[in-house]
């Protein structure tokens, strides 16, 4: 099967739809439709993490869809769908679906600056990131959605072990860090990503890109998922005011111009990651391109407003 990177799941469409891209995304690969035993287990679990997500403006159903949506076109890249272990498939599709899960809304920083009782269960670490990791494995639990019940043993605690990996991966407070290790990584073993560091690595990448890669779709939906992430940061800067709390780099609106704050997290974040992942697979160059004419697209309107 195929999968389309411009999909867009915004809108007013149907929950049921929205289910629909998931199921295609785990049955329609080789290597994750392996690890399902029973479909019709499969859509209850969906079902139910749909119900877990929260109506954010950005961190919602519908970026957990369009991500898990991304990660089928990612993993079907022929340079990767051959470096990638079908476990590796499966596990990165569900962590897509599941990365975000529960999420409030507000960020890691929020947590650790109200001193939550999450902030403290997880020590101020990836926080957020934990709970979803947290919440899908009771999820997991439910007999009724129990997904990796029929896994032997070890295949069973491999593929816990690695979606630990992979959706604490997601903490952009470690993103530069990431950078780094990927950057070094090519500069000394280029693209054997064989051995199991260089596969978490490569699972990590790939987390990271499906996660970010709204940014890569064509330039009027990247705004409209820009517009989103924007809006749930500037409602957490408001919160901060009220509480008197400290505001967010992201989140004071007042101080924060839109276009300017889309093309900078673009060049500094997104194209980097993006411009790797190109010289390991070369058919990801057409989102990189998007990329670059959205990040011109955002300047050109920045100089325009304050011409
Ligand atoms: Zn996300």
């Amino acid at each position: 099967m195929t999968f389309d990177r411009q999909l867009n799941v915004l809108g007013r469409r149907p929950k049921a739809e929205l289910v629909e891209y998931v199921i295609r995304a785990f049955m329609g690969v080789d290597g994750a439709r392996r690890f399902v035993e029973d479909e019709a287990r499969l859509r209850a679990f969906v079902w139910k993490v749909s119900r877990l997500y929260r109506n954010n403006p950005y961190h919602n159903f519908q970026h957990a869809v369009d991500t898990t949506n991304a990660m089928a076109w990612m993993v079907t890249r022929p340079g990767l769908s051959k470096r990638l272990p079908d476990l590796y498939v499966f596990v990165l599709i569900l962590a897509a679906l599941v990365h975000d899960l529960e999420h409030p809304g507000t960020d890691n920083q929020w947590e650790i600056k109200t001193r939550s009782r999450l902030a403290e269960k997880y020590r101020n670490e990836a926080v957020l990131e934990n709970r979803s990791l947290d919440g899908t494995f009771d999820l997991l639990q439910d007999s009724e959605c129990a997904l990796l019940a029929g896994l032997p043993p070890d295949t069973h605690n491999e593929c816990r072990r690695l979606l630990g990996i992979v959706i604490i991966a997601t903490d952009f407070a470690t993103h530069q860090a990431f950078l780094k290790e990927l950057r070094t990584h090519l500069h000394t073993k280029g693209t054997d990503f064989s051995d199991p560091e260089g596969l978490s690595l490569l699972a990590r990448t790939l987390i990271k890109a499906a996660d970010i890669s709204n940014t890569t779709k064509a330039f009027p939906l990247a705004r409209l998922w820009g517009r989103r992430v924007m809006r749930e940061y500037w409602a957490q800067g408001r919160k901060e005011k009220r509480r008197g709390l400290p505001v967010g780099p992201l989140n004071d609106p007042d101080k924060v111009a839109f276009h300017e704050a889309q093309a900078e997290f673009i060049e500094t974040q997104v194209q980097p990651l993006f411009d790797m992942l190109v010289t390991v697979e070369s058919s990801i160059g057409e989102a990189a391109e998007t990329l670059t004419e959205n990040r011109l697209s955002y300047l050109r309107l920045s100089s325009h407003r304050t011409q």
